[in-house]
């Protein structure tokens, strides 16, 4: 489905990777992209553009693309019509439901798909199946910033526009390497920090911008909550707080402060790793700036207490008052990493809440979109991803429709989630090539890419911008808006809104916190952040100018206690792996490897520093074993500086190498996202193969 648009010369849209959210204008020839340009006057990127957003177009036009829907037929999976394929999805949807109830059906949306699909995902499940049975990938990444700024804050979102950083004068950067991963904020927070800001780094890894730091805080991995409480144990101790904020705006100073007291520079050093000295220095540069900024990444939350890791970090822009006004300082903003996690949560493709974050418990939540819909929305909430996978194996779950997500490639253990598929009745999964989610599929749907769709994206800082397609899908591919409209109208369900522009106007309706958004004004403005409820209002870049979201419209300062992590180095694994994003490649590979950026980085490869290498007889180069008490990895070496002794990298752009398996079923306590941060591991070089 797109619109019924001729695709033109050159089409402005939004780019498909990263959450930074770069506009680019897209040459089309003969119904093929020629090239990617960034646009001048993109709201975030002014007229830059990654290695990822230019040229990782290659894979449209690429041979393994799937062009028309798969069906299981004796054990293998062979071509069908749409109209076929789409039966076989409602049949299958119906007696699941007929054998298990509604709650026997799942669906994993997807942060790549556009703001309406994600709706309209969301909006199937609840009122054509009637289950809250719906997440999105967001659980395995930034679920602890939803929850635990919405906690601190009142919104599951970023504090302030990333404009705004341009006029910060000190930067803390936790957990991210913006450098590769979000190539065009990189740039954007390197060039503040040579224009004058102080720069304050905290991540195990020699990562891109430290080498630019004022002061490089290099915590064990798993040891955040320690290393924020530190901070804000200098701040308190020497004063560095704003009382008249911390007095009229904020609650929870009392029990903050009898916590910190157990968390001073030398204590925290031994937790840490990190020298009071350098603790003590990074705080007094956060907390003598007037308008400081903390950007933060996965690194903050991909952690068995990795909301507590967001709550202890935002604990630091309220001690110092540097939140919730312009001229405040920048507050404080999750990176994302997918080009639309934000907006997928936004949309409400999660089992507890609704759109505009409404909950699914609260009966005038549910009372709001139920006027809307005309149908009851359950109130219990549903099962989050990996709570999916476990109902597969047991057999609550008898069907699951899986949304571009290569979970079995993606997700921790993931000999355990292909068992989950096996074991799960119907398992439907759309997306652009066969991959190995897909081939446990019982019908794949082909599914139109982000240069083939209309729509729109939420960026990083909370900007709604449009989608346009530029070219055709191929054969008979179809975005998951037509796919998820098809199977409702197979099953004798009309979803409304038949177009994008529809589905985001009838949103909405549902969430007034969208009111104000459209397509008509995202084509005449280009970019309007939420929350924006009317179309007279401009969207507020800046929250809490007034009050905070919360329930008394205070901002909570919060007090978890430091827990280790899930994992830690021992005789049997004496080594620490950290995984992450490369420059050139973006999450399974699955677009940015069928294209020329492979040509820029090829393989995967295990960083290890000089003296692990050589305790391990390693060589800079060699085929190396990586064994975990889960799985087993085999990776080429890479030896050197950027990571600390007892510390391993590598990233998940190749997942073929096993990567993934090697991670653990830990997860954040309060979210359920994965603890990719952090895992015990052994290596070996590797035996010829
Ligand atoms: Fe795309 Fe992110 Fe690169 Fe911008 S920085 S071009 S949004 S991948």
């Amino acid at each position: 489905l797109t619109s019924g648009r001729a695709p033109a010369d050159r089409v402005r849209t939004t780019c498909g990777y990263c959450g930074v959210g770069c506009a680019l204008d897209v040459v089309v020839r003969e119904d093929r992209v020629a090239a990617v340009l960034p646009a001048r006057d993109g709201p975030v990127n002014r007229g830059h553009a990654c290695v990822k957003g230019r040229f990782a177009y290659g894979y449209l036009g690429s041979a393994e693309r799937l062009t028309e829907p798969l069906v299981r037929e004796n054990g293998e999976l062979r071509p069908a019509s749409w109209p076929e394929a789409v039966a076989r999805v409602a049949d299958g949807l119906r007696a699941a439901v007929r054998d298990g109830g509604p709650d026997a059906v799942a669906a994993i949306s997807s942060a790549r798909a556009t703001n309406e699909e994600n709706y309209l995902v969301q909006k199937f499940l609840r009122t054509v199946v009637g289950t809250n049975n719906v997440d999105n990938c967001s659980r395995l990444c930034h679920a602890p910033s939803a929850a635990g700024l919405t906690a601190s804050f009142g919104r599951a979102g970023g504090t302030d526009p990333f404009d705004d950083v341009e006029n910060a004068d000190c930067l803390l950067v936790v957990g991210a390497n913006p450098v590769e991963a979000h190539p065009v904020v990189g740039a954007r927070l390197l060039q503040r920090a040579l224009d004058g800001a102080r720069l304050v780094v905290a991540d195990p890894r020699a990562v891109g911008l430290a080498r630019h730091a004022d002061v490089h805080l290099r915590p064990r991995p798993g040891t955040n909550v320690a290393l924020f409480h530190g901070l804000a144990h200098v701040l308190l101790a020497e004063g560095l707080t704003d009382p008249a904020f911390l007095r009229g705006r904020t609650t929870g100073l009392g029990e903050l402060t009898a916590l910190l007291a157990a968390y001073p520079p030398a204590r925290v050093a031994e937790i840490t790793g990190v020298p009071a000295g350098d603790l003590t220095a990074a705080a007094r540069l956060y907390g003598r700036a007037e308008r400081p900024a903390v950007v933060y990444g996965l690194g903050v939350t991909e952690h068995l207490h990795g909301t507590d890791g967001v709550r202890a970090l935002a604990n630091l822009p309220i001690l110092r008052g540097a939140v919730g006004g312009t001229g405040r300082g920048f507050g404080i903003s999750p990176l994302r990493g997918q080009n639309n996690v934000q907006g997928a949560s936004d949309m409400g493709a999660l089992p507890d809440l609704l759109p505009g974050y409404g909950r699914v418990a609260d009966p005038e939540a549910r009372d709001r979109a139920e006027a809307v819909w005309g149908r009851p929305v359950p109130p219990r909430p549903g099962l989050r991803i990996p709570d999916m996978f476990e109902a597969a194996r047991d057999g609550r779950l008898r069907a699951l429709w899986i949304i571009g997500e290569d979970v079995c490639a993606t997700d921790p253990g993931s000999r355990r989630v292909a068992e989950a598929l096996d074991a799960c009745p119907l398992v439907v999964v759309s997306e652009l090539f066969l991959g190995e989610t897909a081939r446990h599929a019982d019908v794949v749907l082909p599914a139109a890419s982000w240069l083939e769709k209309d729509g729109t994206f939420v960026n990083f800082d909370r900007r709604f911008q449009r989608v346009r397609p530029a070219v055709r899908p191929p054969g008979t591919a179809r975005s998951d808006f037509a796919a998820v409209h098809a199977v409702a109208a197979a099953m004798g369900a009309d979803l409304g809104c038949p177009t994008p522009a529809e589905a985001l106007a009838e949103c909405g309706q549902v969430a007034p916190v969208f009111g104000g958004l459209s397509h008509a004004r995202l084509d005449r403005e280009g970019a309007v952040p939420w929350p924006c409820p009317s179309p007279d209002e401009p969207g507020e870049a800046t929250l809490y100018t007034a009050e905070f979201a919360t329930p008394d419209g205070r901002a909570h300062l919060a007090a978890p206690p430091y827990l280790p992590p899930g994992e830690e180095p021992d005789a049997d694994y004496p080594l620490l792996l950290v995984t992450g994003r490369r420059w050139a490649h973006y999450n399974s590979g699955s677009m940015t490897r069928r294209g020329g950026n492979l040509l820029l980085d090829t393989h995967g490869r295990l960083d290890l520093h000089p003296e692990d290498a050589a305790r391990h007889g390693v060589a800079d180069r060699a085929s190396v074993v990586v064994e975990s008490r889960h799985g087993r990895a085999r990776l080429t070496a890479r030896v050197g500086p950027d990571v600390a002794p007892g510390q391993v990298f590598c990233a998940f752009h190749f997942p073929e190498d096993g990567v993934n398996a090697l991670v653990s079923r830990n997860a954040d306590t309060v979210t359920s996202c994965p603890e990719y941060k952090v895992t015990a591991v052994r290596l070996r070089p590797a035996p010829p193969r």
